[in-house]
């Protein structure tokens, strides 16, 4: 099962506690990570293995947006910053229309992420 985590600079401290919160399900051997560059070295810090893409704003998102249109991403935790201006807003906004397109699971909140990750670690 491979997750993409991407999260804007004002929700980073967010995917962090999430990450910790669920650290041993996280560590699972079934449980494979892939970050935008930024989000993936606080992901590292945390403890975590994690593929690293580019930045967000540098192509990271779309990158993802990729491995989701190429099947190869089972779901998507993208803790976006709806209180800031990002220079990648296209960008965000294909990534999101791809998962819709591909019908891949997309948290945009913990709270989300939660019941997705829940669901799915349930069902392996
Ligand atoms: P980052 O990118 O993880 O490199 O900060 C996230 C984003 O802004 O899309």
């Amino acid at each position: 099962m491979k997750i993409a985590l991407i999260a804007h600079d004002g929700k980073k401290a967010e995917m962090v506690t999430f990450m910790r919160d669920h650290i041993n399900s996280f560590h699972r051997d079934e449980v494979e990570l892939v970050a935008t560059g930024t989000t993936g070295n606080h992901v590292e810090n945390a403890g975590l293995k994690v593929t690293k893409m580019l930045s967000g704003p540098l192509g990271g998102d779309a990158q993802i947006a990729a491995m989701v249109a190429e099947k190869k991403v089972n779901a998507v935790f993208f803790f976006r910053d709806p209180l800031d201006k990002h220079p990648h807003e296209p960008d965000i906004l294909m990534l999101m229309r791809i998962c819709d397109v591909h019908n891949v699971p997309l948290a945009t909140n913990p709270a989300t992420a939660k019941l997705i990750f829940d669901t799915m670690l349930g069902g392996i």
